[in-house]
């Protein structure tokens, strides 16, 4: 398992999300990547490789502007490390981005779901489910919250996560079972990560 940061508040994300990914670099990983809000849309750029890898991608994160945004390392559990398969992924109309650690042990049946469904898959990660689940359950729903606790009542195995969605500006969903992941409230701005050193 590797690691996970998200960020919302007043400063530039993306920077400080790369900051905190570095200080999760003992975990483990073999790609990197990161979803940044800009103000109308969501971001990714992600890359197979160490972190500098993502760094040099995004100049230190500087053009990828935006105040809110998640950050991910893999450690490659389903699907080969690889461009497509690091995280974030998103929904087929790109406007959920998900990161995730940890495995969804019933992925096979959920992306054969969500297949016949019409949803398209780009990657062979279990995690791409997730997102668009997200997305079918937000179309009922319109709530973001409240899709992901939805989608989580779908998935089994072991999971943390961190949600955004385009129309939710300044909102990062996050949800965990049997892997960590936790919330630093600072003043204007609050931060996910799965480890303390990524906060402090
Ligand atoms: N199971 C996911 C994957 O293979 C997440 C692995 C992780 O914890 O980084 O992409």
């Amino acid at each position: 398992m590797c690691g996970i940061v998200g960020y919302i508040g007043t400063e530039q994300a993306a920077p400080i999300i790369l900051d905190g990914l570095s200080k999760l670099e003992y975990r483990g990983y073999d790609s990197a990547g990161m979803a940044i809000f800009d103000g109308e849309k969501i971001n990714t750029r992600k890359a197979v490789g160490r972190l500098k890898v993502l760094e040099n991608l995004t100049r230190g994160g500087e053009n990828m502007k935006g105040t809110s945004g998640i950050g991910h390392t893999r450690w490659a559990t389903h699907g080969a490390p690889s461009d497509i398969n690091s995280h974030p992924h998103m929904n087929n109309a790109g406007t959920i981005a998900v990161v995730h650690n940890g495995i969804i042990e019933n992925y096979k049946e959920l992306r054969e779901e969500l297949a016949s469904t019409g949803c398209v898959f780009r990657s062979q990660t279990d995690t791409e489910v997730v997102a668009h689940l997200v997305a079918r359950k937000y179309s009922q729903t319109k709530d973001l919250a409240e899709a992901v606790r939805l989608a989580a009542k779908k998935i089994d195995g072991a999971y943390a996560l961190c949600v955004m969605h385009n129309d939710c500006k300044n909102k990062l969903v996050i949800t965990k079972r049997n892997a960590p992941l936790l919330v630093g409230i600072g003043e204007n701005e609050l931060f996910a990560a799965s480890d303390v050193p990524a906060i402090i």
